[in-house]
C-alpha cells in the first residue's frame, strides 16, 4: 500500500508534504504532487501536513477520487 495525492492538491501545490516525508516519496509534477507508491512506507506524516486534505492512505481513498491511484502510479512509469 501506499499514500495517494488527490484533486485537492491541483492548483494548491504547497509542498508541505514533501518537507515531511523521510523517505523522499513526494515529487512535484506539473499540475500536482505525486506519492512513489515503491517508496513510501506508509508513515502517514504527509497527510498529516497537508493543507487542504488532499492525502490519503491508497485504501481510503474516496470513490469519487480513485482515479488518481492510478494517476500517482503512472507518474513514475512510462506505461508499456
Ligand atoms: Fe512519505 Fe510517509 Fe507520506 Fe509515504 S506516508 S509519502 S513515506 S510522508
Amino acid at each position: 500500500m501506499a499514500f495517494v495525492i488527490t484533486s485537492p492538491c491541483l492548483g494548491e501545490k504547497s509542498g508541505d508534504c514533501t518537507d515531511a516525508c523521510p523517505v523522499d516519496a513526494i515529487h512535484e509534477g506539473d499540475d500536482q504532487y505525486y506519492i512513489d507508491p515503491d517508496l513510501c512506507i506508509d508513515c502517514g506524516a504527509c497527510e498529516a501536513v497537508c493543507p487542504v486534505a488532499a492525502i490519503f492512505a491508497e485504501d481510503s481513498v474516496p470513490e469519487h477520487e480513485q482515479e488518481f491511484i492510478v494517476k500517482n502510479r503512472l507518474f513514475f512509469r512510462t506505461p508499456a
